[in-house]
């Protein structure tokens, strides 16, 4: 399904511009070692099956070639934030719009993730 991106370089464009990278939360290993080993193979390989509210890296491959993080919701496919990589923190486009929002209102932006963690448990299980 393609929809629109907000591209903070180019405009809005569709979905089809972009090359979607994954979770934008996870912390980068160390150097490479013997014992980061497994966390690489996590960093790489493992990814969360999210439902609901996500951050993701996307790749603007059709268009300013810049990685942005795009805070969407995997259900619904409401964007709420589109933010180069060098501006986003975990949270940044809660507290934006929380700035934004008139007093007394619940801006929808913070409704936690929901993470469906038994596929991650499942994998692990495996070893
Ligand atoms: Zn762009």
């Amino acid at each position: 399904m393609a929809y629109l991106i907000d591209c903070p370089h180019c405009g809005r464009r569709t979905t089809d511009e972009f090359y979607i990278r994954g979770d934008a939360s996870k912390q980068r290993p160390g150097a490479i070692g013997d014992d980061t080993m497994a966390q690489w193979h996590d960093y790489v390989n493992i990814r969360d099956n999210v439902r609901g509210r996500t951050a993701e890296h996307w790749h603007h491959t059709g268009g300013c070639r810049q990685w942005l993080v795009v805070e969407r919701d995997t259900l619904s496919h409401e964007v709420y934030a589109v933010t180069p990589t060098s501006t986003w923190t975990p949270g940044s486009a809660a507290k934006a719009a929380a700035r934004k929002t008139p007093a007394g209102k619940t801006p929808v932006s913070r409704t936690p993730a929901r993470k469906t963690p038994a596929r991650k448990s499942a994998r692990r299980a495996g070893k």
